[in-house]
C-alpha cells in the first residue's frame, strides 16, 4: 500500500518538491514520467522516472490553466479501477499544492522586486547585499540613497505614464552601470539605492546625478533631465547592519534635500544632528522657550529695478551651535502637531520686528511668513493670526501669510475659509509652492488670494524648454487676468530671471539675489539697496 500521508507531508513541507513526492510512489503506481505544464506551454516541468515510459497518458488532469499528466513506465502492469481512482486523487492533490506554490512564488517575487523596474526592493536589496558580502570585502563599498529632484512635477506636467517610463529609463541606466559584485535597488517612487565599490564613486555619482531622457507617448513628447540627489555612507570596519546603513544613507539624502545640496556624505556629526532632530518631538517646547529658534529673512526683488519689494521670514533651529534647516525639523513638528506653535511664534516675531521698524521711522516692505497645512486643523487659527497682527498694530499691507496648496478636497475647503477670512480682514495671502498641489488653477478662480508664488521646480532646471515657457507663461497670464500678483521662488541665475521677465513675471526670490539672512543683515541690505516703496 502506498504512503498517502507521507506523500502529502512532502508537499506540505516544501511546496515545489513534486519530484520527491512522485519518487516516493513511483513504484506503487508504475509511473514512468510526470509533466506539469501551463496550457500556453510557457512553463514546463518534467520528472522522468523511466526513460522508456509509455507515451500515452495514464491520466491527465487540467486545472487553473495547467495540465498535470502522468505516463506509465515500461513494465507490463495493467491498472485496475481502484488504482486509477487513487492516481486521480493524487494528481488533484498535486494540483492544489502546485497552485499554492505558484501563488507563493508570485508573492515572494512581489516582495523582493519593485514592480515596474524589476529591481530589488528594500527586502531584496538588503538580502542581495548580505549575500554579496559573504564573498567580498564590504569595506570596499559605499551605500547610496538617491532621490530624483522635483520628480513629482514630471507626473504633473506630463502624465503618470511618462513618469513611470522615466523611472524605468533611470533604473536601466543604473543597471547598465552595475557590475556583478554590486547591487542596485528601487524602493518605489523616485527612490533608488545602490551598493557600489568605492573606487567607482566618481563615475557612479556622475551617472546617477544626471540622466537625460527623451520620451514620447502618443503625442506627448518629454525631454527631461533626471537629477539624482545623493546621500551616501562609507562602509566601515565595524560589523555593518545593512538595514541601518540604508537608513543612514537615506538620512544623508534627506539632509541633502533640506540643505539644497546634490550630494551629502553621512558623517558622525550629521548622524548626531539627525538623532537630535528626531528627538525634537520631546524637546521642542523647551527649545522654543530657550530662544533656540531664530527667524531669518530672505528678500524678494523686483527683477527690473533690482530693488527689494518684499521679504519672507523663515525659521531656523540652532542645535548645539549648528543651524538646522526647516526641511529637517518642520516635517517632525507637522507629524506631532506642534508646528502651529512654531508658526505663530514666527508670525509674532515678524510682527514685533515690523512694529519696531515702523516705530524707528524706517521704510518697510511687505513681509510674509509661512503656515503649515496642519495648522488648518485648528479651528481658532484665523482668530489667533488676527490677534497677533493687531497686538503689534501691524498695518495690513505690511504683512502676507503664505499658505500651501492642499492635497485633498477636505483640506481645500478649510483653506478656502482661512483665505476668505483673511481677505475680509484685509490681510494678504499668498499661495506658496504654487503648481505643486491639488487644484492649482481652481485656487485662482475660487479663492480670494492676493498672490501666487510659483514653485521653484518650474524654473530651477538646467534647460528651460518651450513647453516650460508655455506652462509658466499661462500660469502668469491667468493670474494677471484675475488681478492676482505673481512672484517666482528659487531663482538662481540671471538667465532664469530674464526668462521670467519675458513671460511677464517681475518679482523673484532666490539665491541669485540673496539667501535667507539674519535680521540685521537683511536690514543692512534694505538700507543699501533700497525699495520701490522709497
Ligand atoms: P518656502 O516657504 O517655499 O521657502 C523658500 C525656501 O526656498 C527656503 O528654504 C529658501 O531658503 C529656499 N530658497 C530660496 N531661494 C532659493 C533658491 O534660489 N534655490 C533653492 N534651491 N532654494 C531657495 P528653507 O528656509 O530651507 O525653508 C524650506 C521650507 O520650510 C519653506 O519653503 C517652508 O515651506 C518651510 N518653512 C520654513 N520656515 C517655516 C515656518 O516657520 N513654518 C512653516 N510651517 N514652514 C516653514
Ligand atoms: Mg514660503
Ligand atoms: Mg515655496
Amino acid at each position: 500500500m502506498y504512503d498517502f500521508i507521507k506523500f502529502i507531508d512532502i508537499l506540505n513541507n516544501k511546496p515545489d518538491s513534486f519530484y520527491d513526492a512522485f519518487n516516493l510512489i513511483k513504484n506503487d503506481f508504475h509511473i514512468g514520467k510526470v509533466v506539469i505544464k501551463s496550457t500556453d506551454s510557457f512553463e514546463y516541468l518534467e520528472y522522468n522516472f523511466d526513460k522508456n515510459y509509455i507515451n500515452s497518458p495514464v491520466i491527465s488532469y487540467s486545472n487553473g490553466g495547467y495540465d498535470y499528466i502522468i505516463y506509465k513506465n515500461s513494465d507490463s502492469h495493467k491498472y485496475n479501477e481502484e488504482e486509477i481512482k487513487d492516481i486521480t486523487l493524487l494528481i488533484r492533490v498535486v494540483a492544489v499544492h502546485h497552485k499554492n506554490y505558484l501563488l507563493n512564488k508570485k508573492a515572494t517575487e512581489g516582495e523582493f522586486v519593485s514592480f515596474n523596474t524589476k529591481l530589488p526592493n528594500t527586502h531584496g536589496y538588503i538580502k542581495k547585499i548580505e549575500e554579496l558580502v559573504k564573498h567580498v570585502d564590504a569595506t570596499n563599498y559605499n551605500s547610496y540613497f538617491i532621490n530624483l529632484k522635483g520628480f513629482g512635477l514630471v507626473n504633473k506636467l506630463y502624465s503618470n505614464e511618462i513618469g513611470d517610463k522615466a523611472i524605468v529609463y533611470y533604473a536601466n541606466k543604473l543597471k547598465e552601470f552595475k557590475e556583478d559584485d554590486e547591487v542596485i535597488g528601487h524602493l518605489g517612487g523616485d527612490n533608488f539605492v545602490a551598493f557600489i565599490k568605492k573606487h567607482r564613486h566618481d563615475d557612479f555619482v556622475k551617472l546617477a546625478s544626471n540622466v537625460s531622457v527623451n520620451l514620447q507617448i502618443n503625442n506627448t513628447k518629454a525631454s527631461l533631465t533626471l537629477v539624482g540627489v545623493i546621500g551616501f555612507t562609507e562602509i566601515g570596519d565595524t560589523t555593518p547592519n545593512y538595514r541601518e546603513i540604508l537608513t543612514n544613507s537615506s538620512i544623508a539624502c534627506q539632509y541633502a534635500r533640506a540643505t539644497k545640496k546634490l550630494i551629502v556624505k553621512l558623517t558622525q556629526e550629521l548622524y548626531e544632528m539627525v538623532i537630535s532632530i528626531k528627538n525634537i518631538e520631546n524637546t521642542f517646547k523647551d527649545e522654543l522657550q530657550r530662544g533656540n529658534f531664530l527667524v531669518y529673512y530672505q528678500p524678494k526683488f523686483d527683477i527690473e529695478t533690482g530693488k527689494v519689494v518684499g521679504v519672507e521670514a523663515l525659521s531656523r533651529w540652532i542645535n548645539n551651535g549648528k543651524i538646522v534647516p526647516p526641511g529637517l525639523f518642520v516635517p517632525v513638528l507637522e507629524k506631532n502637531g506642534e508646528i502651529i506653535d512654531l508658526d505663530l511664534f514666527v508670525l509674532e516675531k515678524l510682527c514685533s520686528d515690523i512694529h519696531n521698524y515702523r516705530n524707528q521711522g524706517h521704510k518697510i516692505v511687505p513681509a510674509s511668513c509661512n503656515l503649515s497645512r496642519r495648522d488648518f486643523e485648528h479651528k481658532d487659527l484665523e482668530q489667533k493670526v488676527i490677534e497677533i497682527i493687531r497686538k503689534y498694530n501691524v498695518r495690513t499691507n505690511d504683512i502676507v501669510i503664505e499658505v500651501t496648496e492642499t492635497t485633498n478636497l477636505e483640506e481645500n475647503e478649510r483653506l478656502a475659509k482661512f483665505i476668505n477670512t483673511m481677505w475680509e480682514n484685509g490681510i494678504m495671502t499668498s499661495i506658496d509652492d504654487f503648481g505643486t498641489g491639488y487644484s492649482s488653477l481652481s485656487v485662482l478662480r475660487d479663492f480670494k488670494v492676493n498672490e501666487i508664488k510659483i514653485d521653484r521646480s518650474f524654473i530651477n532646471r538646467e534647460v528651460l524648454t518651450e513647453s516650460d515657457e508655455i506652462i509658466i507663461g499661462s500660469i502668469i497670464d491667468m493670474a494677471k487676468r484675475l488681478n492676482i500678483g505673481v512672484i517666482c521662488e528659487g531663482v538662481e541665475t540671471k538667465m532664469q530671471a530674464e526668462f521670467l521677465v519675458k513671460l511677464g513675471c517681475y518679482k523673484a526670490q532666490g539665491f541669485y539675489y540673496s539667501k535667507p539672512v539674519p535680521k540685521e543683515e537683511f536690514e543692512a541690505m534694505l538700507q543699501r539697496i533700497g525699495t520701490v516703496y522709497d
